[in-house]
């Protein structure tokens, strides 16, 4: 974590060693979703709760780096209580800002910002992106089973 600011590793360090929302419930109103990342040997599941288009509970666990894991912790924290298209959108343009591609500057990523220096560090996008992903994925099943 060379590139990334004191500050950045401050937080980074404090939702590793004391992750927000950890622990899968596996209740049946959960969608949950599975996802690794064999170069870095993440494991992460998440699961979401969504009701009347907001989502109201997020949880995840699994194993991993520190930027894997305290991404997960602050994803959790930051989507939490949001309706589920801000949401969408919120991760679609993090997961463009961590892979350095073009994202909305607007969008207020809240302490996500904190993986902005990911973008130089080739190697752990993939750690920084798993947990948004698998979010992601258990809102687009969501939708499926509304269908
Ligand atoms: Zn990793």
């Amino acid at each position: 974590m060379t590139n990334l600011s004191n500050l950045y590793r401050q937080v980074i360090m404090d939702h590793y060693r004391n992750p927000r929302n950890k622990g899968i419930t596996n209740a049946p109103n959960y969608v949950k979703c599975h996802l690794k990342n064999p170069s870095c040997g993440d494991m992460i599941d998440v699961e979401s709760l969504v009701e009347d288009g907001i989502i109201k509970d997020i949880h995840h666990d699994g194993q991993g780096c520190s930027i894997c894991c305290a991404s997960a912790s602050i994803m959790s924290e930051v989507i939490k209580g949001m309706k589920v298209d801000d949401a969408k959108y919120l991760i679609d343009n993090y997961l463009k800002m961590v892979s350095n591609q073009e994202y909305d500057q607007n969008v207020d990523f809240d302490e996500l910002q904190v993986f902005d220096g990911v973008k130089d560090l080739p190697a752990r996008v993939r750690c920084a992106s798993i947990s948004s992903q698998a979010l992601l994925n258990t809102l687009k099943k969501e939708d499926e089973t509304d269908a």
